[in-house]
């Protein structure tokens, strides 16, 4: 008898399978390898939404537990994932420059956007009215991660890769039986996958399609992300990643020339150097209206439970997610009422 049964191994489920073999719990994890958002994602972390200038909801807790989280994963898989690097806000005015430093003021940014007003020149970016500084930023190398992670569950008999079948999930009061196993928890973290999902057609998962490139440029050097429309993330050899876009309407996962088009323009308007494109992804992000991630429990089923809803930040709100979930089943601790998923319930 497993504990958990989980469907989905991107950011949502392998913080959830973690969370529950931290705590001695036994789980089985299933991937058809059908959404690629966290395979591709820039795995950015930023405590800070620099369009609008506020602070990522619960920014610091989330940090704390994710910079926990990966840290032990990279013990336990022997893997270099979470790099820990400036976001640099490049300011094209005196006016962006002002709204920084009136924005730095705040009680609750103070702790994340830096006083000094950055003037350093690197090669292949005119930066005329120099970057902000963005405290306690870095990214995490989800594809490394979710090679690694898999890799781990294959070799401990603990991954099917198979699309899960619904309809062959059979509730018997205390468990529940899917083909040979059992288990007492089903935990749902498919990402936009989730439509297919007959348990949760209900919950507005929207869906945001991004698009970026990995790009060459040996005459770009940077050691800092560098942050506008777009990122400009450092990976070494001249290699760079560059994205996203946004697209609300186009759900698939194949990169287009739209979006090749919109992320050129962007990447023009920052560099002044030659760059090569290497590679183009595209990905759904799980997105959600209320910008909320949608976790919790079925309304009429209490041994299912959705992990989903990660959006644009599956990085920092991964962790903190799934050991809310983990808790609210385990310890029956209530759930955050703006990420519960009961805030979706049909009035019967
Ligand atoms: C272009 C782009 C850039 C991004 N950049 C960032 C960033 O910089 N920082 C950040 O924090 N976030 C970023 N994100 C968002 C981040 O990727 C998501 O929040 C996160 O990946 C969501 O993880 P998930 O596990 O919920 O979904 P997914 O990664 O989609 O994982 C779902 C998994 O479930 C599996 N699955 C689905 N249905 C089934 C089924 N029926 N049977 C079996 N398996 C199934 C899929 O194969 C997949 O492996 C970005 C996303 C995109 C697209």
């Amino acid at each position: 008898m497993l504990d958990y049964l989980i469907i989905g191994s991107g950011l949502a489920g392998i913080a959830f399978a973690e969370t529950a073999l931290q705590n001695k719990k036994t789980v089985l994890v299933v991937d058809n390898h059908s959404q690629n958002s966290s395979k591709i994602a820039g795995g950015l972390y930023n405590p800070v939404i620099l369009k609008r200038f506020s602070e990522v909801w619960q920014a610091q807790e989330q940090l704390l537990l994710s910079d926990q989280f990966y840290s032990a994963l990279e013990e336990k898989l022997q893997i270099k994932i979470d790099f820990k690097i400036s976001i640099l806000r490049k300011f094209f005015s005196i006016e962006e420059q002002n709204n920084w430093f009136a924005a730095s003021d705040k009680v609750n940014l103070a702790p994340f956007l830096s006083l000094n007003l950055i003037s350093k020149k690197y090669q292949g970016i005119d930066a005329p009215f120099g970057y902000g500084e963005v405290m306690q930023t870095g990214y995490v190398d989800t594809a490394t991660l979710l090679e690694n992670y898999k890799k781990y569950l294959s070799e401990n008999k603990l991954l099917l890769e198979e699309t899960f079948d619904y309809d062959a999930l059979e509730n018997k009061k205390d468990f529940f039986q899917y083909k040979s196993s059992q288990a007492k928890h089903i935990i749902f973290a498919e990402g936009f996958g989730m439509h297919a999902n007959p348990f949760f057609k209900h919950l507005p998962l929207d869906g945001t399609k991004g698009e970026l490139f990995i790009i060459k440029s040996p005459d770009l050097n940077l050691d800092v992300i560098v942050n506008t429309s777009v990122f400009i993330l450092p990976l070494g050899n001249h290699l760079f990643k560059v994205g996203a876009t946004y697209n609300w309407k186009d759900k698939t996962s194949l990169p287009t020339e739209e979006g090749k088009s919109e992320l050129l323009e962007r990447i023009n308007e920052i560099l002044n150097c030659e760059f090569e494109i290497i590679e183009h992804f595209a990905g759904v992000r799980p997105t959600v209206r209320d910008r909320r991630p949608l976790v919790g429990t079925h309304p009429d089923y209490e041994r299912i439970h959705i992990l989903n809803g990660l959006g644009t930040r599956g990085v920092m709100l991964g962790p903190a997610m799934a050991k809310a979930l983990f808790e609210h089943i385990e310890l029956g601790i209530p759930l955050d009422k703006e990420i519960d998923v009961v805030r979706f319930n049909i009035k019967k």
